[in-house]
């Protein structure tokens, strides 16, 4: 599979980074994962949006304008649509800070390290659409800056091995709000929550907790089309018990239906343990915009 690497196009097997990246021995680098869906990027300016914060967050400058890596990512979507014939893709870019002698202040005047490539998707499979997935619930042990989309990431590792432990897709994560209002759910290992209560959507306001998913606007969008009502407020640990569904959103999820939590069904009546009519309206407008 083609990717790039600081400027040059090569075979994924091919590219290598110095052990001195501090990427490598740190952590310290920002990524994106965006959709490609008909060999068309999907919600770029957004994810390119998102990548800002992040670089500004950390203070690595942007090594490219947007236009600049819209020519690069236009360019490797068709290099691995050429190699795979895969024109749904998930593109993956990473810029680290560059590589130095090992010490923990930022180091001025580096060359930050480029890293592309890009996958054939792999979307959830027809059974886990029809049967939805599991999850479990942990505490949320990470650190307070989850609104950096940085490369550190054992905290979601570890996060999302409690669920693969238990033969779960995903591990809800909740915090102590703070405000003497118990847990509260901030997302998953690598997605981000919603419940439905009362007919509404509801998603969890964005914070320093939380990645600012790019599926939360869209999916509040969708909920406009489809008169759904959506609201993003705190959703309590006790809620996820009663709620009538779970869903989680990320790129290469899309949108899902929760529907075991920590091995008990989710939702009530007929609709207990299976997925809901707000998770099959919001999946067929998801699959309708991945055309527009
Ligand atoms: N939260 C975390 C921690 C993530 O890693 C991700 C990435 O997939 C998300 C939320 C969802 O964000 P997006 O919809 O942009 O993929």
């Amino acid at each position: 599979a083609p990717c790039h690497l600081d400027g040059r196009w090569l075979p994924l097997n091919q590219a290598q980074v110095s052990v001195l990246d501090r990427g490598f021995l740190f952590g310290d680098g920002v990524y994106e994962v965006i959709p490609v869906y008909g060999g068309r990027l999907f919600r770029f300016d957004e994810h390119m949006a998102r990548l800002a914060h992040s670089l500004d967050a950390v203070r690595i400058a942007n090594p490219h304008s947007r236009d600049g890596w819209l020519t690069l990512l236009r360019e490797l979507v068709a290099r691995e649509l050429a190699h795979s014939g895969q024109g749904d893709q998930l593109a993956y870019l990473q810029i680290t800070r560059g590589v130095a002698p090992r010490s923990h202040p930022m180091p001025t005047g580096l060359t930050p390290t480029v890293f592309a490539m890009s996958q054939p998707h792999q979307p959830p499979g027809a059974d886990q659409r029809r049967e939805g997935v599991a999850c479990v619930t942990a505490r949320d042990f990470r650190w307070e800056r989850g609104d950096i989309k940085t490369t550190s990431l054992l905290g979601g590792v570890m996060a999302r091995q409690i669920a693969a432990d238990h033969g779960a897709a995903e591990t809800i994560l909740l915090r102590d709000s703070g405000h003497g209002h118990g847990l509260t759910v901030t997302e998953g290992s690598s997605s981000n929550v919603w419940a439905v209560l009362d007919g509404a959507l509801i998603g969890v306001p964005p914070s320093h907790h939380t990645l600012a998913g790019i599926r939360i606007e869209l999916l509040r969008e969708l909920c406009e089309e489809e008169g759904i009502a959506c609201h993003l407020r705190p959703i309590a640990e006790s809620e996820l018990t009663i709620a009538d569904e779970i869903l989680i959103s990320s790129a290469g999820r899309e949108v899902l239906p929760v529907t075991r939590l920590d091995g008990e069904p989710v939702g009530h009546g007929a609709l207990r343990g299976k997925p809901g009519p707000v998770y099959a309206r919001l999946h067929a407008a998801y699959e309708r915009a991945k055309l527009e």
